[in-house]
């Protein structure tokens, strides 16, 4: 199945907020929030995490990188819930501290707000992106504890970013896999995310497709349950191995202009598919990335 709403999903899992850039929160004795969005939402996800736990505080959040889509309500979440343990890679907890990173994230915040403005959202946070502070980093494979025999298993996935973790949530076979094994186009098409390391993503999806997976959560848009999870990690390798012959020949026809082919890339695969989508900024700046490790890979031949 694909679910493109809010709310409950699954017993005891929930996407808060809206479902293009979602937190998704798991009950259990010490509740999990695993990734923290965008700074315009927080609201939204405050109102909606406060009503699933009953007033109840949410344990640990869990961010898979400090990407500024994935990172923007951590401030405010750990202002209104002071004991939540902030939990990372050690490089996004480096990448979290470093002012460069915090502008970056703070301007890309600002320019998801303004789209949030123009499209009427509510409730919608004003407030600028506020600066986090890693709790607890965690180890390749760190198993935590939630109580009520519900765990949950640091997978390191560098691929999409070097700091990038997914999470495993063996009991309920729920894998928080964000954009480590690309996005879904809501048809069923796999967009590919890497950005730092090709052959590093696939091995993170080849081994993924080992687990037992019953729900997948790509990180925007939609969850895919079953069959459908299934499905995505099986067509994730192919599309990126598309993606990486379409930008090949398109290195090739503008003679290695990094810029010239990123736009008939957007022109290709951004500029068709409906909104809500990923803004256009953050899009470009991703697809220069790609096709900039696309070309390298073509020079290493
Ligand atoms: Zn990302």
């Amino acid at each position: 199945m694909r679910i493109f709403d809010s709310g409950k999903i699954a017993p005891d899992f929930y996407v808060t907020g809206p479902p293009g850039g979602p937190v998704y929160l798991l009950n259990a004795d010490r509740p999990a929030l695993f990734d923290a969005g965008v700074s315009a939402f927080a609201q939204a996800y405050v109102n909606d995490i406060r009503a699933a736990l009953d007033g109840r505080a949410p344990a640990y959040l869990f961010l898979t990188h400090a990407h500024f889509d994935h990172v923007g309500s951590a401030g405010v979440f750990k202002r209104v819930w002071p004991d939540l343990a902030i939990v990372a890679s050690p490089t996004s907890a480096d990448i979290l501290r470093r002012p460069g990173a915090i502008e970056l994230i703070t301007l890309l915040n600002a320019g998801s707000l303004s789209l949030a403005r123009e499209q009427g959202f509510e409730p919608l946070n004003e407030a600028p992106f506020e600066p986090v502070t890693v709790d607890l980093t965690a180890a390749p494979d760190q198993i935590f504890d939630l109580g009520g025999g519900l765990t949950v298993q640091a997978m390191a996935a560098p691929g999409h970013t070097r700091d990038f973790t997914s999470y495993w949530i063996p009991a309920r076979k729920i894998l928080i896999s964000s954009e480590a094994a690309g996005n879904n186009d809501g048809a069923g098409a796999v967009l590919p995310e890497f950005l730092v390391d090709i052959d590093g993503y696939l091995a993170n999806i080849t081994r993924f497709a080992q687990l037992d997976i019953e729900i997948l959560c790509p990180g925007h848009k939609l969850v895919l349950t079953g069959e459908d999870a299934r499905e995505h990690l099986r067509r994730s390798p192919a599309a990126t191995r598309q993606y990486i012959a379409m930008a090949e020949d398109f290195l090739r026809d503008t003679k290695g202009d990094l810029d010239a082919a990123a736009e008939m890339i957007k022109e290709a695969e951004w500029e068709p598919l409906p909104w809500p989508k990923q803004p256009e900024q953050a899009y470009m700046l991703n697809t220069r990335q790609r096709v900039l490790k696309v070309w390298e890979r073509m020079q290493a031949k």
